[in-house]
């Protein structure tokens, strides 16, 4: 079993280089799953709700299956030395606790709990705290080898449909430290470096992107201090873009 110091140890080395200009762009998985036309077929998956006991039914098809490949991710994560359970959620309770999974999983004996996002039942979910497939992708990948960011986003070995989402170092962070409780702080040369690569991906105008930056820089020098943990830098993010 993975150790919480043999994890800190992969993150200070994935951590050491993260001021390297290499780190700061988006790349895009290679291996993006092509569907073949085929006729989806449905089927009901009966489970067991983790907090009233309930049973339940999911109607979905073979084909938008993704309780499926959460089951993967377990599997993949007890392969890497890391205890895993994915617990369901009955459509009342994930109205109540406003998330539809649970990925439990232990390190040194402590549970961590992450919420996986499925968007199946049509119940609004709070997207703020739930990880998706590419972000366990992302653990598992960190877990399996020792990275630099560098080489993270050079490694083409994505398994998965990722739906032509763009990878950057902010979102290997975001993931370590939403799936593996992981804390992650950046000095504000780091922050800046980050938010450059970030309004480049999504803004295509060069005077636009001027313009975040000086709002950027402008709220990151009301900051105390010279570093600030990445929820902090995730709602800077927030407040500029409000999304
Ligand atoms: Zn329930």
């Amino acid at each position: 079993m993975l150790s919480r110091e043999e994890i800190n140890k992969k993150l200070d080395k994935l951590r050491k280089s993260r001021i390297e200009d290499g780190s700061y762009k988006s790349v895009k998985p290679v291996n993006a799953m092509c569907y073949s036309m085929m006729f989806p077929t449905s089927i009901t998956i009966q489970k067991d709700c983790y907090h009233c006991h309930k049973t339940f039914d999911i109607e979905t098809t073979d084909i938008d299956n993704d309780f499926d490949e959460y089951e993967e991710i377990v599997k993949k994560f007890l392969k890497v030395g890391v205890e895993a359970e994915l617990r369901y959620l009955c459509p009342d309770c994930i109205k109540e606790k406003g998330h539809e999974l649970e990925l439990m999983i232990k390190i040194d004996s402590n549970e961590i709990i992450s919420y996986p996002y499925v968007g199946h039942f049509g119940i609004n979910i709070d997207s703020k705290k739930t990880s998706n497939l590419l972000d366990y992708e992302l653990v598992i990948m960190f877990l399996s080898k020792n990275h630099t960011y560098k080489s993270f986003l050079k490694d083409d070995n994505f398994s998965m449909d990722f739906r032509d989402r763009q990878v950057d170092k902010f979102m290997i962070d975001r993931a370590l430290n939403m799936i593996l409780g992981l804390d992650i702080e950046y000095d504000k040369k780091e922050a800046m470096k980050q938010f450059e690569c970030f309004v480049n991906k999504y803004s295509g105008l060069k005077k636009e992107i001027k313009k975040y930056n000086k709002k950027f820089n402008e709220k990151l020098n009301q900051i105390d201090g010279d570093v600030l943990k990445i929820e902090q830098f995730a709602e800077l993010l927030e407040s500029i873009f409000n999304f």
